[in-house]
């Protein structure tokens, strides 16, 4: 749009309705902004038109020749997404139009029923707004890219601390004191803490902007949930909590992605060993039913307030009484998101002071299943 000016064009076939219309328009014109209004009669002139740009906003009448209701708002829509549409209607036909705006039309007015001032004022409002939601979308993006980014930088030195202590604790000479020993063993364990904390920002910002793909395989889940297991481990050592696992005789085949939702069973373990009690258990179930299999995380910490039940499922949200332990507030979020592109589910029951249950239900088979399948969109 050149500075203080905007185009808007006006899909009409009543021309009695379009010259009043643009009557109105004119005679409504404020200083500051000059609207310039070029008129169609169909929807196909319409879209044409719109294709070849320059047009800031759309006033659309829903009953065309080539197009007639919510359809006529879609086809726009569809063709031109960012281009803000206000919607003309007749008196019968209202409600229509407010569907039209519950599918993201910016506004409608009934037509004939509205003062000039009010159709220009509904025009600018809704080029506003759309403005408003297009440089929204883009700092998303560019908080989404920055995480990204900046993930990716931290993985190389976390992936270099992590390496060479290990070295450092398998080639420990004799004789170190207990004291540096644990030092060594706390900077093992935060290099851990670390790697999670930026895989955990990487996989957010994917599932953010839809580029999770998929890859799923036939497998046994209960290998994917031994694997967890043993990862959670020196996790569960370094507090003094067992972890009890109780694993179908039968191998459980699903077909999944074994990363993704061993990744949501991660960080299901590592939410148990972080809040649960240290020196108490932690208790890993995978269970069979008729429609899947259901896997159930429990432990014995403090459990999670009913009013915060929901709440810890979005993004970087943490109860208060975590506060205390490291933390993004993405594993969660995480978790459920994986499980959900496997069409399964993930909920907790927890009695605060009895320690917090949570489960993972996944179906023997997905409905659909497609290689690569869009993220849910960012709340
Ligand atoms: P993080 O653990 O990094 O804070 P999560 O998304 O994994 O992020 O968890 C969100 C919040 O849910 C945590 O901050 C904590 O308040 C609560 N929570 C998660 N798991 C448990 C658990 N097993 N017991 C008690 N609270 C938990």
């Amino acid at each position: 749009m050149a500075e203080g000016r905007l185009r808007a064009l006006l899909i009409e076939d009543n021309l009695g309705d379009a010259r009043l219309i643009r009557e109105q328009l004119r005679d409504a014109n404020v200083r500051s902004v000059a609207l310039d209004l070029e008129h169609v009669e169909r929807l196909q002139a319409g879209l044409e038109r719109l294709e070849a740009g320059g047009i800031d906003v759309v006033l659309l009448d829903l009953t065309l020749p080539d197009s007639q209701g919510l359809e006529t708002f879609e086809k726009v829509r569809a063709r031109v997404p960012s281009i803000p549409v206000v919607v003309l209607s007749g008196l019968d036909d209202e409600a229509v139009a407010v569907h039209a705006v519950q599918a993201g039309a910016q506004d409608y007015l009934v037509k004939g029923h509205v003062e000039g001032s009010t159709l220009l004022r509904s025009v600018l409002y809704a080029v506003e707004r759309a403005r408003l939601e297009e440089t929204r979308r883009e700092l998303e993006q560019q908080k989404n890219d920055f995480f990204s980014s900046v993930s990716h930088d931290l993985r190389t030195p976390v992936a270099a601390i992590k390496t060479s202590i290990g070295v450092v604790l398998a080639h420990e000479p004799a004789g170190i004191s207990p004291a540096l020993h644990r030092l060594l063993e706390n900077v093992d364990l935060a290099a851990d803490e670390l790697g999670q904390l930026v895989d955990d920002l990487l996989e957010i910002a994917r599932l953010q902007a839809g580029r999770v793909e998929l890859w799923r395989t036939d497998g046994d889940l209960r290998a994917v949930v031994q694997r967890c297991v043993a990862q959670a481990e020196p996790l569960a050592q370094a507090q003094q909590q067992t972890i009890h696992v109780s694993l179908p005789a039968e191998p459980v085949v699903l077909r999944l992605d074994a990363e993704r939702v061993g990744r949501a069973i991660l960080n299901l373990l590592g939410n148990a060993t972080k809040y649960g009690q240290s020196g108490g258990a932690i208790w890993v179930r995978l269970t069979t039913q008729r429609d899947g299999v259901v896997l159930e995380v429990a432990d014995d910490g403090p459990g999670i307030d009913p009013g915060e039940q929901e709440k810890i499922f979005d993004r970087y949200y943490r109860a208060p009484g975590a506060r205390g332990q490291v933390g993004s507030g993405l594993g969660l979020p995480i978790a459920r998101s994986l499980v959900e592109l496997h069409e399964g589910r993930v909920w907790v029951e927890s009695t605060p002071g009895a320690g917090s249950h949570f489960y993972v239900a996944l179906p023997w088979e997905a409905s659909h299943e497609p290689e690569s399948v869009p993220a849910a969109p960012a709340q």
